[in-house]
């Protein structure tokens, strides 16, 4: 049985889909205003792995992942704005481009890391400013409904109105007022209740980017396009939804909130949440310079000489530790990673054909992934079944059954290294070849071919190409 710990319920739950075979998933994507850090990369791969898992159980997964190319923040900071500029649009107006330049180019530079990191594509990868009519049409639900309402041209989502508002993040309104208190959160004048949140916000004079909507010009809230999108792709309900551990509260939260109360049914089964990466033990940021991205990685010289890194050995390094868990990341294990992924390809270069696999490990490692995903027990028994007595023929077909999991390209690095492999000859063969080169070019073909039938006695073959002659292992 497959289990997923659901972050709603607390528990490990048996997962069941909807639809079998079919799963929906949906991923928060990144906002591209700057290229996406390792901590990201690091959620986007354990929704690869799910993704991989369920495929390789036999489901048909649909995977959508939404591009966040709308500013959802203000473009002038003012009052108690004052440290909440857009980013999209301020990084659109440093670099004199507009803001769907901006997002363009860092969708793009996404993409690519993703192909490097062998995250599979989604289905879809829908993006905000696409589905802005998507959104107005929730929103105008909502206001039907009286869960939302309008004030001075921003719409409001009226938490009071939603009776389960805080059971994912246990922030529950009760608390909320004592955690608003305290913390004393900037609070917009114009709303009814400090925890209410925007679906849509007036735009300011000037502002770059916008829409018309029955409430004039504005723009949306963050929350809602992923409700939005992913009610369009998935349906009202859907099977897993998964984001970094730092999205619970609000955004997920808020996601609940407007799909349920718009549908009236129930808007996800399972949450998963990835852990926080710290970089040297410590939270990632800007101002520590720890921020680090996976053009940098490749980039990056190592005291020991290393001159960078293969984004798959950032791959290999997020399974070694359970994606719930807190991640440290260091560019040492990240050197340990590299390492111990090019001893795996080495090793498997001099295997040989894949033929029939080994039942036991591929039970294991079964076990393993359907249990919550657990990649560091995964990866521990790749490396047991490298290192046990089965043939060589046998690891290799279970290895590359289990790299459809992993995503490490062995079956291809394994291909196109058997390729460019130096054959070893014996001198005695060398010996041989000379010779009956010789015989070639006094076009004495009697002898050349007497010359080769020696020469596959031992176990080689000659090939005639041109003046040359090309040795192969029979
Ligand atoms: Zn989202």
């Amino acid at each position: 049985m497959l289990k997923l710990y659901n972050t709603f319920s607390r528990k490990i739950e048996d997962f069941k889909p909807i639809n079998p075979p079919h799963v929906g998933i949906y991923t928060c994507g990144p906002t591209v205003y700057r290229e996406v850090h390792i901590g990201n990369f690091r959620t986007y791969l354990m929704a690869d792995f799910l993704r991989r898992m369920l495929e390789y159980n036999g489901f048909k997964v649909t995977h959508i992942k939404n591009i966040t190319d709308v500013g959802h923040m203000r473009q002038v900071g003012q009052g108690h704005h004052a440290q909440n500029i857009d980013p999209i649009i301020k990084e659109a107006m440093d670099q004199g481009k507009t803001p769907l330049e901006i997002a363009q180019y860092y969708t793009s530079l996404f993409l690519e890391d993703e192909k490097k990191l062998n995250i599979l594509k989604a289905n879809v990868y829908p993006k905000a400013t696409e589905h802005i009519n998507e959104m107005i049409e929730m929103i105008k639900l909502l206001l039907k409904k009286e869960i939302a309402y309008e004030s001075d041209g921003n719409i409001y989502f009226d938490v009071k109105k939603f009776k389960d508002y805080g059971m994912l993040s246990g922030n529950t309104l009760d608390k909320m007022d004592n955690l608003l208190e305290a913390v004393r959160i900037s609070v917009e004048t114009d709303k009814k209740d400090s925890a209410d949140f925007a679906l849509w916000k007036k735009a300011e004079k000037d502002r770059l980017m916008k829409w018309d909507s029955p409430w004039g010009s504005g723009f949306p809230g963050w929350h809602i396009e992923c409700s939005a999108m992913s009610i369009k792709y998935l349906g009202k309900t859907f099977d897993i939804h998964t984001g970094g551990e730092d999205l619970i509260f609000p955004h997920h939260e808020d996601e609940i909130a407007q799909s349920e109360g718009a549908s009236g049914k129930k808007f996800v089964n399972y949450w998963l949440h990835g852990g926080y990466l710290l970089v040297d033990g410590e939270k990632m940021s800007r101002s520590k310079g720890n921020v680090y991205t996976i053009s940098e990685i490749e980039k990056r010289v190592m005291p020991g000489g290393r001159q960078g890194f293969d984004a798959l050995a950032f791959r290999y390094l997020t399974m070694m530790t359970h994606y719930k868990s807190k991640m440290n990341f260091t560019f040492e294990a990240l050197e340990g990673a590299q390492t111990a992924l090019n001893r795996l390809k080495e090793t498997m270069v001099a295997w040989e054909k894949p033929r029939i696999g080994c039942a036991e490990y591929e039970q294991r490692f079964l076990d393993a992934i359907n249990n919550d995903l657990n990649m560091p027990e995964a990866l521990s028994i790749v490396w047991e079944l490298v290192r046990s007595d089965y043939p060589t023929s046998a690891k290799a077909e279970s290895l590359f059954k289990f790299d459809k999991v992993l995503g490490l390209d062995l079956a291809k690095n394994q291909k196109s290294k058997i390729k460019n492999q130096k054959l070893e000859i014996p001198e005695k063969v060398t010996k041989l070849i000379k010779e009956r080169d010789k015989f070639r070019r006094q076009k004495n073909f009697d002898m050349a071919d007497k010359l080769r039938n020696k020469i596959k006695e031992i176990g080689y073959d000659v090939e005639d190409k041109g003046n040359k002659s090309v040795v192969k292992k029979v």
